[in-house]
């Protein structure tokens, strides 16, 4: 026992202060990136986002959902960014009636830029070792489950939870995991948040990766 114990504010509400600060920088990182390209964070975040759900575009309600902005909010940066030529509106092609969001040459090129710009949160977190950044990744995928499973964000395209995953099959420390998809395996540094082959695991299945994922990342707290 320390004075501490019962001095100290509980620990997840000191973690969830340290993530404010490190969320007001970021907040300011994506402010500056998207201002020099002319858009706000909300048009830049669209525009990201629809350039990496493919050719076939994107409903409004679909792009509100998935990023978990109101739907007028969502029209809105569509309508500003298609005025500046970088989404377009063509028919769904599920539903002619329907009206698909589109990127454009120009948009793609934009995405590009904000892509390579390098953020001062990025800069910092460089600086964590690569074991720290590996662990890191593992416990921001935690979270971002729990937040998924309590409502508060959409359903993410996460290695975790796709079919073609299969956690801790592998021998290896290194490279633990397995893609059926690409047939390879791959460590945890290289668990994605938003894979474009992602397709959505059954949920008794997912369930089950899962506690072989969270049981083996246990295991082995520095996995990398
Ligand atoms: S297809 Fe993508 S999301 Fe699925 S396991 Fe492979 S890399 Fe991960």
């Amino acid at each position: 026992m320390t004075p501490f114990d019962a001095l100290s504010t509980p620990l997840a509400r000191r973690l969830r202060d340290g993530l404010d600060r490190i969320c007001t920088v970021m907040r300011a990182d994506q402010w500056g990136v998207a201002e020099e390209s002319g858009l706000n964070p909300t048009q830049a975040h669209v525009l990201t986002f629809v350039a990496g759900r493919g050719a076939t575009g994107m409903r409004v309600r679909s792009i509100a959902d998935h990023l978990g902005v109101a739907q007028p909010t969502a029209t809105d940066s569509i309508g500003a960014l298609v005025r500046k030529g970088l989404l377009t509106k063509v028919a769904d092609p599920e539903d002619a009636r329907a009206v698909a969001i589109r990127v454009t040459p120009a948009g793609h090129d934009v995405v590009r830029g904000l892509g390579l710009a390098i953020t001062s949160a990025e800069r910092a977190l460089e600086t964590l070792s690569m074991k720290e950044q590996s662990t890191l990744l593992g416990l921001v995928i935690k979270t971002i489950r729990a937040l998924q499973q309590a409502g508060a964000i959409p359903p993410q395209r996460l290695c975790v939870s796709c079919r073609y995953f299969r956690a801790y099959v592998h021998d290896d420390e290194d490279i633990p995991h397995h893609c059926a998809l690409v047939d390879a395996p791959f460590g945890g540094r290289h668990l994605r948040l938003d894979c474009p082959e992602h397709e959505q695991a059954e949920p008794e299945a997912l369930d089950a990766a899962w506690k072989v994922f969270d049981r083996g990342a246990d295991d082995l707290p520095m996995s990398t």
